[in-house]
């Protein structure tokens, strides 16, 4: 499951991997005795090998590196080499057990040690292992706590396995080591403790966690939303209110998420008409906003506004044909008002349109089309990655 992950980057990886492999044995050699054959020899089954990989024969130039292993059994770097090449492969169980055996050496220097850690973490975490992951990466950090690139394997392993918490630290770590401020991510991983907070009915722990996400980013709209939701439950009709006409006010992508929640909130407040109010705001400003048109069909067909309803409900197929909400409400306003000569229009033009299926949401990362919104791509696993189309 995980090498489908990595597969369309193996190219680009494994030949700079092994570049900065040659390179490394190649410069370990130079401080070695010269004038022995064997190193010499070592150096050609190496470029061999390299050969080998650059025309993606994989096995051949693993025959090739286990005879340099074979012939400067001393040097590391071909067992690194060795190694890269069977986890790429797949084969996890043999790069783990090559790993692990020349760590055992008792003659590594510190930077020796930290970079068959590295590898080996990366063997277990190729190989699902997490657990094992972690505390291989740990005891690289505990080597060198500035290895950076640690805390982003960390960070990804703990969002494999929803650690929100473990995975926000590491994240941070590594935000604060590389000066990069990554908040939408930060936010998120917020957002996603205080939802598994709210499951297990820690409601304290929800409330601070999804106010931490919105201090630390005020655009992430799901944490917005699980705010809101959070206050409604409370009774807090008003909080929820005040968090969600942002939402909805700044027009931002997904925002129609908060429409139902603000037209209930206002519900409960008694303030019937305002959510009409507040999304006739909107596509004056945002004539092509399908969601807004289409609530604001709803709305009125409730009322029995039946031009206003129509209105904007063919507003929203103007702009998105597909609209199976907005066909949906159109059909039912038509049936309910015997429009009998405008049915029949509708139908034909239905049928034809949504025809074909649909995957609304892309990846703007990996491409990815999917027929459900996520917050972190299911794929490529970026975050905020998602836009929606037709
Ligand atoms: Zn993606």
């Amino acid at each position: 499951m995980n090498t489908d992950l990595f597969t369309n980057r193996y190219s680009v990886t494994a030949v700079i991997a092994l570049l900065s492999f040659i390179l490394g044995y190649l410069t370990s050699r130079m401080g070695k005795a010269r004038g022995a054959q064997t190193p010499e020899r070592g150096e050609q089954y190496y470029i061999k090998g390299l050969n080998y990989l650059l025309s993606n024969e994989t096995d051949k130039a693993i025959e090739e590196f286990i005879r340099v292993t074979h012939l400067d059994p001393d040097t590391i770097e071909a067992y690194l080499g060795l190694g890269h090449l069977y986890r790429t492969k797949g084969d996890f169980d043999r790069a783990i057990r090559l790993h692990r055996s020349i760590l055992a050496r008792p003659d590594l220097n510190d930077k020796e040690r930290q970079r068959i850690l590295l590898a080996l973490g990366a063997d277990y975490k190729s190989a699902g292992l997490w657990e094992r992951a972690v505390s291989v990466f740990k005891q690289v950090l505990g080597i060198n706590p500035n290895k950076i690139e640690v805390y982003q394997e960390l960070a990804a392993i703990y969002e494999e396995e929803r650690n929100w918490q473990e995975a926000f630290k590491a994240q941070q770590q590594y935000d604060k080591r590389t000066g990069s401020k990554q908040k939408n991510i930060l936010a998120h991983l917020q957002t996603e403790t205080g939802k598994e907070a709210i499951a297990r009915g820690e409601r304290d722990k929800a409330h601070k966690a999804f106010k931490s996400a919105l201090s630390i980013d005020p655009s992430c709209l799901d944490a917005a939303l699980h705010l809101g939701d959070f206050y409604l439950e409370e009774g807090k009709a008003g909080k929820a209110v005040e968090i969600w006409e942002g939402i909805v006010t700044q027009d931002a992508p997904f925002a129609y998420l908060a429409y139902r929640r603000l037209e209930k909130a206002y519900f409960e407040q008694n303030r019937y008409d305002d959510i009409a109010k507040m999304l006739e705001n909107v596509v004056a400003k945002n004539p092509g906003n399908v969601m807004a048109r289409v609530t604001l069909g709803e709305y009125y067909a409730k009322r029995d506004m039946v031009p206003e309803a129509l209105r904007h409900l063919r507003e929203a197929l103007s702009t998105q044909p597909r609209s199976l909400e907005a066909r949906r409400q159109i059909s039912q306003i038509l049936v309910r008002n015997h429009m009998q000569e405008e049915m029949e229009k509708e139908y034909s033009e239905a049928v034809e349109v949504l025809y074909a299926p649909s995957e609304p949401y892309t990846c703007t990362r990996c491409g990815l089309k999917a027929k459900d919104l996520s917050w972190r791509c299911p794929q490529c696993r970026g975050w905020d990655t998602f836009t929606a189309q037709d």
